[in-house]
């Protein structure tokens, strides 16, 4: 529980005798109503939301948020990226900020709560501090980070990426849909000429903290309230063209085919067998194939798919890709076709701060829940943060461990138990 002395009275108000707790039904109100942008049309909350970054729905849930802001008392400030920063004064404002949030974009057809718990929950901090009239001796700073999920060729962490500094060179020029991805950071506030600008140096922030649904199904299926993550696993992703001969499906004698689609079926299987043929988390995913001319009657003459590999070591992704490079050429050979692999997008694994879970855990505790440390799947933006501050997530049980799907679920209950561990910790932090 927040001791007495973590709280410096804002004014001449007295210090509350019972710490405040997060007003779980308002944190449930919040999260409803966010819901409605980008909900299918005629739809309720179960149908979950459509809310791609830097689109219009986006923009209007990013105007929601910020008066939410406003109403906690914390003007937001949008950064050059798009990323909303809104901060509440601390007694000593010299000092490095605690800086807490997630994102509010999601997937097509994704969830309420990816992102949207986290991010709510931010703000509401600010509220209560506002409420209550309490002041922490480091400034507090919520964030709502830009485009989290994958947009343009599938680069994801799109907004904190470029406050970590690392965009690639010539990334904002790229096109998506249309859409070049400078013009799509100036739909929602941000100002891509001055994107460098966006950088957080190292030191600028005293930690950051994130608090997000788990995504797997280890804490529901355990009853473990609280997770405290350890790190989040590197995503390797690589590109691979398959290149055989299309040819008549009817007059080409079996023996005489170069079929790209029997190659990336013998690869899609390779992977599954490199990745599983050493102990460890890690995992690997066929997740897109695009077969040409994809007809009926023609032999597959051309494949592109992609492989991800996941796992909180890079040396063991480098071992497992080089083994299935080495299938692959094997494959190649024997289907007289040519693969080509080549290393895409990589978003290095990130480790959490020993002193950060620390105090997660603590807060845990002193609310009398059970909080367990696991390392986190999928990826997150406090990977990005982790190369800038210290950085620690917590996690909440999700239902069935079903997410980027509008089934994502997490008892209300665990959403407010998550709240109010984020709420204890950032002001242990900030004392
Ligand atoms: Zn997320």
């Amino acid at each position: 529980v927040i001791s007495r002395r973590s709280f410096l009275a804002a004014s001449a108000l007295p210090l509350a005798a019972t710490p405040p707790r997060l007003d779980a039904a308002r944190l449930r109100n919040r999260i409803e109503d966010l819901s409605v942008f980008g909900r299918p049309r005629g739809g309720t909350f179960a149908d979950g939301v459509s809310r791609i970054g830097y689109s219009d729905t986006d923009i209007t849930a990013r105007r929601f948020v910020m008066n939410l802001m406003r109403e906690a008392g914390a003007a937001p400030r949008i950064d050059a990226a798009g990323n909303i920063f809104c901060r509440r004064d601390g007694a000593e404002n010299s000092l490095p900020a605690v800086l807490f949030g997630s994102h509010i974009d999601s997937v097509p057809d994704g969830g309420n709560f990816d992102g949207d718990l986290g991010s709510l929950a931010s703000v509401e901090i600010l509220r209560l501090m506002q409420e209550h009239g309490l002041r922490t001796r480091r400034p507090l700073e919520a964030v709502v980070w830009a485009c989290e999920e994958a947009t343009f060729r599938g680069n994801s962490l799109n907004g904190s990426r470029a406050a970590a500094g690392r965009l690639r060179p010539g990334e904002i020029e790229e096109v998506w849909a249309g859409l070049r991805k400078a013009d799509a950071i100036r739909r929602i506030g941000g100002d891509p000429e001055r994107i460098a600008e966006a950088r957080i140096s190292p030191g600028r922030y005293h930690t950051y903290v994130e608090l997000h649904i788990e995504q797997g199904g280890t804490l529901a299926r355990d009853g473990v309230p609280i997770g405290v993550v350890d790190g989040i696993v590197s995503i390797d992703r690589h590109d691979v063209v398959i290149r055989g001969m299309a040819n008549h499906a009817g007059t080409t004698p079996m023996a005489d085919r170069q079929d790209a689609l029997i190659a990336a079926s013998r690869l899609t299987l390779a992977v599954r067998e490199v990745v599983t043929a050493e102990p460890g988390s890690q995992v690997g995913t066929v997740g897109h194939l695009a077969v040409t001319p994809n007809a009926a009657n023609v032999i597959p003459g051309l494949v592109n798919l992609t492989i991800e590999l996941r796992d909180l070591s890079s040396d063991k992704l480098d071992r497992i890709a080089a083994r299935i490079r080495a299938r692959a050429e094997a494959i190649a050979g024997e289907t007289r076709t040519s693969i080509q692999m080549t290393a895409g997008l990589r978003n290095p694994s990130a480790l959490a701060d020993a002193g950060v879970q620390k105090v997660i855990e603590s807060a845990a505790h002193s609310l009398g829940l059970r909080a367990r440390r696991l390392p986190s799947g999928a990826g997150h933006d406090a990977q990005m943060m982790a190369t800038v501050a210290p950085m620690g997530m917590i996690f909440v049980p999700s239902v069935a461990g079903i997410s980027h799907s509008p089934k994502e679920f997490t008892a209300w209950e665990d959403c407010a138990h998550g709240a109010d561990v984020l709420f204890q910790t950032v002001v242990a932090l900030a004392a």
